[in-house]
């Protein structure tokens, strides 16, 4: 993740904890507890480093919130003085014991971000012995899922320089190269874009039956379907696009599941509204599938929340009838796997908007033929 301030001003970070504190208060709890993260992150714009040094973030529901860092780190949230405090520990302190003496006399108790390591959160609860904890992520999930103006233009943003990327790499033929070559090209194509890349899939052959093969040295060769999945970040926010080429000329029944796949992403478009279940996005492009025969070969869920999380909430899956609200990001990806043959996916990332579903990728979906 990088700082995501560039963007977003102070007065978006003071907005999200005044909705925290507020929260904090309704659920009864003292404070929040949040490590470095991309709660973190949203909360301070702080890109804070995960480490064996203590990095706590504390939201209490009354008063300023405050950080606990390591001394040497403590320069890096200089210019959000007016957001938090920062107490600095020296190398020889116990920072469990500063924050144990910042929260004692706080009352409540205290809901914790999930991404707050183990032996944190254990040796806090030893030191504040007697108070209740709970998941803060019922409180943080709400916020994190409805995105505001900011964070969906850094996503919009994020998507077309990944767009750009794809329309110059099926520019060049790919056959003779090993997966691991093809997918270099691509993010450097993207990380020549300014986005911040950080994980890839190239999936050739038969391997592009696995949805998240582990891309390795495999020669891609004429006859071969190739599935591209990957992305990065701008300002922290990710994209996440998956396009399937095919070399040389392809068979008809590859022609024909490249096709389906195509409806059923549209599919799943149209069915975007307020309102609309996170299930029933997910139904739109299964049925289609369904109906055309490849149910069983449709191996996961139709898409993730999108956002400083590559999968986050909402999850657009069977059996989850949270309702879509405008501003909500999320991606959009069946595929149909044949084992031991070939896989086709297709991935755009979309933000529900008043009306229906806006996609934020437009690179071609159209069947790309490379050499
Ligand atoms: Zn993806
Ligand atoms: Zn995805």
């Amino acid at each position: 993740m990088a700082m995501v301030t560039e963007t977003t001003g102070l007065a978006t970070f003071e907005r999200r904890m005044t909705r925290v504190r507020d929260d904090l208060r309704a659920a009864g709890a003292g404070a929040m507890l949040v490590g470095p993260s991309s709660d973190f992150s949203y909360l301070t714009g702080h890109d804070a480093h995960a480490s064996e040094r203590l990095t706590l973030l504390v939201v209490p529901a009354e008063g300023k919130p405050f950080a606990v860092v390591p001394r040497f780190e403590a320069i890096l949230l200089g210019e959000r003085a007016s957001l938090l405090d920062v107490h600095a520990w020296q190398e020889t302190d116990d920072p469990i014991a500063i924050v144990a003496g910042l929260l004692g006399t706080a009352g409540g108790g205290f809901a914790v971000s999930q991404q707050l390591w183990s032996t944190f959160l254990i040796g806090l609860q030893a030191a504040l012995s007697g108070r209740a904890w709970q998941d803060a992520t019922p409180l943080l999930r709400p916020l994190r899922m409805v995105k505001d103006e900011s964070e969906v233009a850094l996503l919009r943003e994020a998507g077309r320089r990944t767009d750009v990327a794809w329309e110059a790499f099926i520019g060049e033929p790919i056959s003779g190269q090993t997966e691991r070559e093809a997918l270099a090209r691509l993010t450097g194509l993207t990380t020549d874009q300014g986005l911040r890349v950080n994980w890839g899939i190239c999936a050739s052959g038969p391997h592009s039956a696995s949805p998240h093969h582990h891309t390795g040295d495999r020669v891609i060769t004429e006859g071969d379907a190739v599935v591209f999945d990957w992305g990065g970040t701008l300002e922290g926010y990710n994209s996440d696009v998956t396009r399937t080429v095919h070399v040389g000329e392809p068979g008809a029944e590859f022609r024909r599941v490249y096709d389906i796949v195509r409806r059923a992403n549209q599919a799943a478009l149209d069915a975007v509204r307020p309102g609309a279940t996170c299930a029933s996005l997910d139904a739109a492009a299964r049925d289609l599938i369904i109906a055309e025969g490849y149910g069983e070969a449709f191996l996961h869920r139709v898409g993730h929340g999108l956002g400083l999380d590559v999968h986050e909430e909402p999850y657009l899956v069977n059996g989850n009838d949270l309702p879509l609200e405008v501003g909500m990001v999320f991606s959009d990806e069946p595929g149909i796997y044949l084992d031991g043959r070939f896989g086709v996916r297709i991935e755009d990332a979309v933000v529900c908007g008043p009306t229906g579903g806006e996609r934020l990728n437009e690179a071609t979906r159209d069947l790309v033929i490379l050499a």
